[in-house]
């Protein structure tokens, strides 16, 4: 099959499905995932979405603990951006529906997680992300430019090398056309054809032997445009979890959630000293 989209996304967790719902007023949207819809990093987060919401706290606050969480890793500008963003992309994730607790007056009831000096964590009981997700899947399944397809793997990234230009990594002007994907159903290479693609394809923990990251995260999207391009210039940081430590052979059964460590618990080795508080 050969399609042609304004808009190609691949990847329909929390980056890929805002994304959509944002550029799809502007042109059609076609979005390809390769397991089941809402199959995703997002579904399993659990804790929460830092934002700051109110006073005492303040942006300010927000940046200075991520500089002092990232330990000189954080590119200060886009935590800048990130954190000063939160309240209003928070507010738009509300006006599509998703539900975030409340405590009884009304308010959000805010937590607090480790490496925050302020309460900050907007969290729907311990499973945030998949009300995420629900409420997003609901939005986009709403929209009439939006189409989803589901079981969809994304290959390859279209270049003038698929139309026969020789292209190098040393190639100045490497442009993306659209993607190869495999329908996995029926076995076909579909060709989409999109003036522009989101890689929205998550992270890479499955290629790690232990982690919490659901069979979907392979790092494709990132495999994809290293071939294309032949570079990767912006990936620095694997998030580690202790939880993953009590067997590094195995995938770890559950989760210890982070709000879990926010509101005061300590966890401990087995022979009784604290490891990370
Ligand atoms: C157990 C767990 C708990 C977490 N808890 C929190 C938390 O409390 N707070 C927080 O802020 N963050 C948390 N996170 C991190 C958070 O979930 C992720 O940072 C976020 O969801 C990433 O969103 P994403 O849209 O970039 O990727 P994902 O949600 O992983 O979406 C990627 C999408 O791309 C698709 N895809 C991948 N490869 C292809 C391909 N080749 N072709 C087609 N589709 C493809 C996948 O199927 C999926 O739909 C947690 C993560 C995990 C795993």
């Amino acid at each position: 099959m050969e399609k042609k989209v304004d808009f190609l996304v691949v990847g329909s967790g929390i980056a890929g499905l805002t994304y959509a719902l944002k550029v799809a007023d502007h042109g059609k949207v076609y979005i390809i995932t390769k397991a089941d819809e809402d199959e995703s990093n997002t579904k399993y987060a659990q804790g929460g979405i830092a934002a700051v919401m109110h006073s005492p706290d303040s942006y300010e606050k927000h940046v200075q603990d991520t500089l002092i969480c990232g330990d000189g890793l954080c590119n200060e500008e886009v935590v800048r951006m990130v954190v000063y963003e939160s309240t209003d992309r928070i507010k738009e994730l509300i006006e599509w529906g998703t539900n975030f607790d409340k405590s009884s007056s009304g308010e959000y009831d805010l937590g607090r997680e480790g490496g925050h000096s302020e309460n900050r964590i907007l969290h729907h009981k311990d499973i945030t992300g998949k009300e995420i997700e629900r409420a997003l899947l609901a939005k986009i399944h709403s929209h009439p430019n939006i189409e989803i397809a589901n079981h969809h793997f994304a290959i390859d990234i279209i270049t003038q090398h698929h139309l026969g230009k020789p292209v190098t990594h040393e190639t100045k002007d490497i442009t993306c056309y659209g993607i190869y994907a495999l329908n996995i159903k029926t076995g076909d290479i579909d060709t989409i054809v999109a003036k522009t693609t989101l890689m929205a394809t998550g992270g890479t923990g499955n290629v790690y032997s232990a982690t919490t990251n659901p069979v979907i995260a392979t790092g494709d999207g990132v495999a994809m445009v290293y071939r294309a391009k032949g570079a990767i210039t912006n990936m620095e940081f694997i998030q580690f979890h202790p939880t993953a430590l009590y067997a590094p052979h195995l995938k770890p059964a559950f989760l210890i959630s982070e709000a879990v460590r926010g509101a005061g618990a300590v966890l401990k080795t087995m022979d009784g000293k604290e490891y990370f508080n």
